[in-house]
């Protein structure tokens, strides 16, 4: 697996060379990363906290790990001090923990919203009106140590690109849709996370502004 040549040409195929890169190195040891370090990757995406745990104190300090599977509320402690951004918040209950955690050692926490818009159950993610019920409810507002960078969301695994792309453009509105709002001063909704190694050009012609590629890189897991 050439990791370095792998990196060459996921970038020269977006569609957007502006969009940010996370490298998804979920259940790759730690050489692949310090290959893609070496390659220029700073950005590293991982979706179990025990495995991210176990990573971080092995890499460079100017790793930016980003948190982006299901995210447990009483594992949130264990990632608060260092995570660059979490992708995958779901529910309120799970941004009231990253709070929490936040107001103890002084951080706001960085995190994305996770919206639900593929057709299959099994995605995680808010349903629009359950989204709205939690942007105006008087909790939320009272949040302080958080900060909503943007959106997440994950398409529905299909070779059908007309569905994906209509799925990514639904994002992207609803994104659009929020930035005309007026929220709280905690949300800044610039980042729009959404491409896979499979869909990611999609992706970026639908808007994305961070894409989680990790097969395309790293080769497929077992
Ligand atoms: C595993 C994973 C990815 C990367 O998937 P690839 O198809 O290997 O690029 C992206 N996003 C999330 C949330 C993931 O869990």
């Amino acid at each position: 697996m050439d990791i370095k040549a792998n990196l060459e040409a996921v970038k020269n195929s977006f569609a957007n060379p502006a969009c940010q890169l996370i490298a998804v190195s979920k259940t790759k040891p730690l050489v692949d990363l310090q290959a893609a370090y070496a390659a220029g990757i700073r950005d590293f995406g991982e979706n179990k906290v025990q495995e991210i745990q176990a990573k971080q104190p092995d890499m460079p300090t100017d790793t930016r790990w980003h948190m982006i599977g299901h995210l447990q509320s009483n594992k949130v402690k264990y990632i608060a001090h260092f995570v660059h951004l979490i992708h995958g918040v779901d529910s309120f209950k799970l941004l009231r923990e990253i709070d929490k955690q936040g107001k103890k050692i002084d951080r706001a926490i960085p995190v994305l919203l996770q919206i639900h818009i593929a057709e299959e159950e099994s995605k995680f993610g808010f349903e629009e009106s359950e989204l709205n019920q939690m942007l105006e409810s008087a909790d939320f507002a009272a949040l302080s140590h958080v900060q909503i960078q943007g959106l997440m969301g994950m398409a529905t695994f299909t070779e059908n690109e007309n569905q994906i792309r209509k799925e990514f453009r639904s994002l992207k509105n609803l994104f659009d849709s929020l930035k005309a709002r007026n929220l709280p001063s905690f949300v800044q909704l610039n980042e729009l996370s959404m491409g896979m190694s499979g869909d990611y050009r999609i992706a970026q012609e639908e808007g994305s502004t961070m894409v989680r590629i990790g097969s395309a890189i790293f080769g497929s897991r077992n």
